[in-house]
């Protein structure tokens, strides 16, 4: 902690603290005006059909591992159903953009399949859905909030497993793809460590989930990120990225991203009145 304190720019933030989402850590970065609209001004869109099949497989999978976490035998029905039914009843509303809501449900409930099935017998979590309600940061003053998907046993210590889903989620080599969740999953290191009380020295582990209508080409695999939680917080030679996402979160730096591929008026509340968008 003491690392983390030195690594953060001091700056007098005697001011009300800002939440940012850990799921939202990437949004602030790719539009920070955008990032404002939904998440300070709860200027909200409806969510998509990947975002929906995404949560469904993350609740599903979450059952049967949590369940096989308290000792139970997991019931692999239960957590296909539970992908299933949370396409059908998202409980907000979805711009499902033409698609029958059903495909979606199908690739979750057979992808939740896969996962239980294929890849859950070879994990040893210590815990699911592992995280805090608020993390605060009073150098910064930001709040962090969030839960890490999982917790896993390594030789190198415990360390943070997070579950994509995605169409390219997955390489043909069969590797997840790792590039650019470093930051992210550097959030989710700090509230798992906060929320279990116990240091996260494991690399982060990505498991993509593709998310392809063909069953033989949902394909599960996984990647590691080393040393994610330094580019949130810094080194001796670096400051890390939350001093420029306290800046970004409390619009002392105001700015948009046109080129943002959530640039769209089906994705961005601000779209319509967007300043940078000219
Ligand atoms: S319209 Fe584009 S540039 Fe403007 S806030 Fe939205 S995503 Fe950002």
């Amino acid at each position: 902690m003491r690392t983390f304190r030195r690594a953060l720019v001091e700056r007098n933030v005697k001011r009300e603290p800002v939440i940012i989402r850990a799921s939202s850590f990437g949004s602030l970065f790719d539009c920070p005006a955008r990032w404002q609209a939904i998440y300070r001004e709860g200027r909200r869109m409806p969510t998509s059909g990947n975002a929906t099949l995404g949560r469904a497989v993350h609740k599903g999978t979450a059952l049967f591992d949590g369940e096989k976490l308290a000792g139970q035998v997991p019931s692999l029905s239960a957590a296909t159903d539970a992908a299933h039914e949370a396409v059908r009843n998202p409980g907000e509303e979805v711009d499902w953009n033409g698609e029958e809501p059903e495909r979606f449900a199908s690739i979750a409930e057979s992808l939740t399949g896969r996962y239980c099935t294929l890849f859950a017998p070879t994990t040893d979590y210590a815990g699911v859905e592992v995280g805090v309600e608020s993390l605060e940061l009073t150098d910064l003053a930001i709040i962090l909030s969030g839960t890490a998907d999982r917790v896993r046993r390594t030789e190198a210590g415990l360390g943070i497993a997070d579950l994509k889903t995605g169409k390219t989620a997955v390489t043909t080599e069969g590797k997840a793809k790792t590039q650019g969740h470093a930051a992210q999953v550097g959030v989710y290191e700090l509230v798992a460590e906060a929320g279990m009380g116990v240091r996260m020295d494991a690399p982060a582990q990505i498991i993509g989930l593709q998310t392809n209508v063909t069953p033989d080409k949902q394909r599960i695999g996984t990647g590691e990120i080393h040393g994610a939680k330094d580019v949130l917080i810094g080194t001796d030679d670096q400051v890390g990225l939350l001093n420029t996402a306290a800046k970004l979160a409390h619009g002392d730096i105001v700015f948009g991203n046109p080129k943002s591929m959530m640039c769209h008026e089906r994705y961005c509340p601000a779209f319509k009145t967007c300043f940078f968008r000219r």
